[in-house]
């Protein structure tokens, strides 16, 4: 099972730690719930959702009259999934129009992992019968564009694209245009990934996203960040300066393969109240996965 796989790290270490913590403390003390705190932490769970969890957990403990700490394991993933769930009611999956073209934006710093995201999902949909092309919006970055292509080609889809430091907002108009045209289902954009200043960021950002809206109304239907699970506390930084700009509505989480504080996925949600909707575990064309909170807690815990 591939989202095993990827987690095999994050897993490790918790499990790891998790038996530690049971064989030490026998029973759910004062002493435990620190202990259980920053075994979280450390694994980046994040502040909120620790709190949260930890004060639940002691309510559960009192109802249920748990004492053996062996006995509390199943609760804590039941409380994961809980909160990482929410009241609010999420829209955990990228939403496919019915008719037409779907039109999905891809924002995030360089380095991150975002075109390969964008070449994995565009296999995804090719493998389910889709017509899928991709925009060349990042016109800034040398090596972008090209970049882009190679994904391209490997995957089989068509990449509309401009010179090097052209207008993105004109890439957009014309891979609409060839999307429409050519029937397409799928629009994937890239788009450039400069943080340094965030004006232009949401300059940027605004006029892209007019030119697709312009042109098909109710689009971009998605707008996802993508963030690399490796870089922790910095994701989050980004996260924020991205939600300022644009209206992301899902993360795509990458190279949660390769940490061991695969907890990040949790405190995303928590701490921007956007739902992390695909992650990435690996390098390789297949290795973009939905996210599914029930699977990646017991996966953990179990
Ligand atoms: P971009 O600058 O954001 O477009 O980043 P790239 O797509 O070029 O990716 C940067 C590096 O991260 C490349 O070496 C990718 O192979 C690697 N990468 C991307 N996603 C993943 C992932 O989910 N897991 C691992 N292990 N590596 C990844």
């Amino acid at each position: 099972d591939k989202f095993r796989e990827g987690l095999t790290k994050t897993r490790d270490n918790f499990t790891t730690k998790m038996n530690d913590l049971i064989a030490n403390y026998r029973t759910v003390d004062e002493e435990f719930f620190e202990e259980l705190e920053e075994i979280l932490f450390q694994a980046d769970v994040g502040f909120d959702t620790v709190m949260k969890l930890v004060e639940e957990l002691k309510m559960e403990v009192k109802r249920q009259n748990i004492k053996d700490t062996k006995d509390i394991r199943s609760v804590i993933s039941q409380k994961l999934v809980e909160i990482y769930q929410g009241d609010e009611k999420f829209n955990n999956d990228i939403t496919l129009q019915e008719e037409g073209l779907t039109v999905i934006l891809f924002v995030g710093v360089n380095g991150v992992g975002k075109t390969t995201t964008i070449g994995k999902l565009a296999h995804s949909y090719k493998q389910d019968n889709k017509k899928v092309m991709l925009a060349a919006g990042d016109t800034f970055r040398a090596g972008a564009i090209e970049q882009l292509e190679v994904w391209g080609d490997r995957v089989g889809v068509d990449v509309i694209k401009h010179a090097e430091g052209s207008d993105p907002a004109a890439v957009m108009f014309d891979a609409v245009q060839s999307a429409k045209a050519r029937k397409a289902d799928i629009l994937i954009c890239d788009t450039a990934g400069r943080l340094q200043n965030k004006v232009n960021l949401m300059k940027e950002l605004e006029k892209v996203k007019k030119v697709i809206e312009r042109e098909i109304p109710g689009a971009p239907h998605e707008v996802l960040l993508a963030l690399d699970a490796t870089t922790g506390q910095n994701a989050m930084t980004q996260a924020k300066i991205f939600k300022e700009a644009t209206n992301v509505t899902g993360i795509v989480l990458t190279k949660l393969d390769g940490t061991a504080k695969g907890g990040i996925v949790l405190a995303i949600k928590q701490e921007l109240g956007i739902p992390v909707k695909l992650v990435g575990l690996g390098e390789k064309m297949d290795d973009l996965q939905p996210f599914d909170a029930e699977k990646y807690v017991y996966g953990l815990f179990a």
